[in-house]
């Protein structure tokens, strides 16, 4: 739907960050027939594609490769003594990342969305400063993402982020991860199936929290019996340079010699440079821009989807926020981000994929949940030989009979939950589950043939 152009300004919008969410929203802007501009002050692309999701994901392909070859000989195969060379890996990943780079780029000129290169600063609420060049525009989307953040423990200039460990030149042979969410858990995976020693040193007790109780369990359980060392109640006090590498000294007083310590342990809004306050846009105390339901942040020109608002922090929420956005603003189609049953996976060795709520946050909301739980090794571990269980959980409300909550740890838990994902978005109950027919032989019946209640 073509719009009325307000001369006034250079453009109808201006995009601030060409990631995820600000491609998206610009591109259907622009193809509802606004006049949009961008400026992005490193790779279009943003986090996901150069720095985040896809590059991550590469890696945990290569990394899997290691299970498949030691499950071959179950299967009758006899591969040779493999070798595995890092740099190859890094190099094929980062073409890969440059072939999606362009496609970026070329889908952006398709759109006739305007990418100005360089770091965008709010002049006021209609104009935004590139490097000196000054843009005005009638509406201004702000979808800068985060940043990885260190803590100011003594020596951490000797550790790296997750930004640099897709970069590395070689592949450790010791590694401190320190952290306990996704990202902590899916590098320690990748480094540890490539032959790394991985030490994670988690805060708390175990990785993943806010993920359901069974599930956190049982892939610490896991993990530790993949041979990675869980220390669980620990902070680092310092870390120092040693020849031959690095050595991290522990608060219980033990010291890790490593080559290489990785945080993991938190990511920040990118607003501290983006003259935020001069155009009157509020954020909270950690420097993400406060929004509305409809991305509205205090100025009503001025908008915000993405990890800038520091809200879900998943790449198809910054595009379905900017969708919904344009929609409203460009196509006479209120739509606002239905925030409820967000599917989200954990790539770790095993993976982990969930939807909707946990069993405690289930309880802690006051509903009566019946929990169906099945723990089983996989008919593909029988012949390989390998020892791992799949962990599959539901949570179903007592009274309604709804599914509130799908939970499974094992192969394919990612590829599998996008299916149950919409099951719960239509609100099915655990009766509609158990007159689905299953797909025999898979992993993924086992959610439809769950008739055995866990007791209270
Ligand atoms: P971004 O994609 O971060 O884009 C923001 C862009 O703005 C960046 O390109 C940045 O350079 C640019 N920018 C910042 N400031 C300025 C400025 N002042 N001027 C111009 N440009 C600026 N999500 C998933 O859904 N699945 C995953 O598996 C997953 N894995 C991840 C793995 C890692 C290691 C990390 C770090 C993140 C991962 N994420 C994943 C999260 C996902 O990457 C983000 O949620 C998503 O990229 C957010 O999109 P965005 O548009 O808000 O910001």
């Amino acid at each position: 739907m073509a719009q009325a152009r307000n001369s006034d300004y250079e453009f109808d919008l201006f995009t601030i960050g060409a990631g995820s969410g600000g491609v998206a929203g610009s591109r259907r802007a622009a193809s509802y027939g606004a006049k949009v501009g961008i400026c992005e002050d490193s790779r279009v692309g943003g986090t996901c594609v150069i720095r985040g999701c896809v590059p991550k994901k590469l890696l945990v392909y290569g990394a899997h490769v290691a299970d498949d070859i030691a499950d071959a000989k179950g299967y009758g195969w006899d591969i040779p003594q493999a070798t595995f060379d890092w740099p190859t890996l890094i190099r094929a990943k980062n073409r890969e990342i440059d072939r999606l780079n362009g496609i970026y780029l070329k889908m952006l000129a398709d759109a006739g969305v305007t990418l100005i290169e360089g770091r965008g600063r709010l002049v006021d609420a209609h104009t935004v400063d590139i490097g000196g060049r000054k843009v005005t525009a009638e509406r201004i989307l702000i979808a800068t993402g985060g940043y990885p953040t260190l803590p100011d423990t003594p020596g951490i200039k000797h550790a790296i982020t997750s930004n640099e460990a897709l970069e590395l030149a070689e592949l450790p042979k010791r590694i401190v991860i320190v952290g306990a969410g996704y990202i902590a858990v899916e590098f320690a995976g990748i480094f540890q199936a490539l032959g790394a020693d991985v030490t994670l040193v988690v805060r708390r007790d175990i990785p993943l929290r806010g993920f359901d109780q069974d599930v956190r369990a049982h892939l610490a359980e896991e993990l530790t019996g993949r041979g990675m060392h869980i220390l669980s109640g620990t902070l680092v006090e310092r870390i120092e340079k040693v020849s031959g590498g690095l050595e991290v000294r522990l608060n219980n007083g033990q010291v890790l010699p490593c080559d290489q310590i990785l945080y993991a342990t938190g990511r920040a809004p990118n607003t501290s440079t983006l003259g935020l306050a001069e155009a009157g846009v509020k954020t909270d105390e950690n420097g993400a821009v406060l929004v509305d339901e409809w991305s509205v942040t205090s100025v009503p020109n001025i908008y915000a989807v993405g990890d800038v608002t520091n809200k879900h922090n998943l790449t198809p929420v910054a595009i379905a926020e900017a969708r919904a956005l344009v929609e409203t603003l460009y196509n006479g189609n209120p739509t606002s981000f239905d925030p409820s049953n967000i599917p989200t996976a954990v790539f770790s060795q095993p993976p982990v994929a969930t939807v909707g709520l946990s069993e405690q946050q289930a309880r802690e909301a006051g509903k009566q949940v019946d929990i169906y739980r099945s723990k089983f090794r996989p008919m593909r571990n029988t012949l390989s030989g390998r020892q791992e269980k799949t962990l599959m959980k539901l949570v179903v409300d007592r009274d309604s009979d709804r599914v509130l909550g799908c939970h499974m740890v094992g192969p394919d838990a990612a590829e599998i939950m996008q299916g149950l994902a919409i099951a719960l978005q239509c609100g099915a109950t655990k009766r509609q589950f158990d007159r689905t027919v299953g797909i025999h032989p898979t992993a993924a019946e086992e959610f439809v043939t769950m008739r055995d209640k866990v007791g209270d």
